[in-house]
């Protein structure tokens, strides 16, 4: 009888024994897998291109972007006015204060603001730096077609440059640029009509990350039609 006993003990223990390492085993592997996922969420949120700016129809921005200026408190409108006080060159050669109009609250997608101004010219009018500033990046979407993003001195704000036939030659990212320098070229790439080329022109406030490819936008129409 006590034979039995302890073989059937013996026989337990083994069980429980196998059952601790299974268990074990999969809680390890269940951990590794959770790991894993979470290293490729974090990397995939990193990655600019995801959620890069397209241009036209979604506002120069495939990002949310804030839903309105007037919401972020008396610091904006503080901010917009050192910007007003800069002077910005309109950017298309041969266009005037008076030929500009304010399209920045029209909608050009479905719930999506303009959150821009479309100023039209002919294909290949010159395009020139609003002001001094750094070509922050050179980017090609499927919406803003060729497009430029410039910061200002401060690294504040960043102006966007899009649908451009072609860049000037030599521009390159990280270049100091001065107000009035010639950046490009007028054109439809992107999302524009062919018969209807234009510049796409934005302005955003960049936030403290400075990534080029997010921003409050700021309606640049009062600042450059003054
Ligand atoms: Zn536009």
């Amino acid at each position: 009888m006590r034979r039995i006993d302890r073989r059937r003990r013996e026989r337990l223990r083994r069980r429980v024994a196998n059952i601790g390492v299974s268990f074990a085993l999969g809680a390890l592997v269940a951990t590794l897998l959770t790991d894993r996922l979470q290293r490729q969420v974090t990397s995939r949120s990193r990655e600019p291109l995801s959620i890069a700016p397209t241009g036209e129809n979604d506002s120069s921005s495939g990002a949310p972007r804030a839903p309105a200026i007037e919401a972020a408190a008396p610091s904006m409108a503080e901010t917009i006015g050192a910007l007003g006080s800069r002077d910005l060159l309109i950017p298309v050669e041969g266009v005037t204060a008076k030929q500009l109009t304010d399209t920045f609250n029209d909608s050009r997608a479905v719930g999506r603001r303009h959150d821009a101004i479309d100023i039209m010219a002919p294909r290949g009018t010159e395009v020139h730096a609003v002001e001094d500033g750094t070509i922050a990046k050179l980017f090609t979407s499927k919406a803003g077609g060729l497009t430029i993003y410039q910061f200002d001195p401060t690294q504040t704000f960043s102006y966007y440059y899009a649908h451009l036939d072609h860049y000037a030659s030599g521009l390159a990212e990280h270049q100091p640029v001065k107000r009035g320098q010639l950046l490009g070229y007028v054109g439809s790439t992107g999302n524009a009509s062919e018969s209807a080329p234009h510049l796409h022109f934005a302005i955003a406030r960049l936030g403290t990350d400075r990534a080029w490819w997010k921003g409050d936008p700021i309606n640049p129409y009062p600042l450059l039609a003054k």
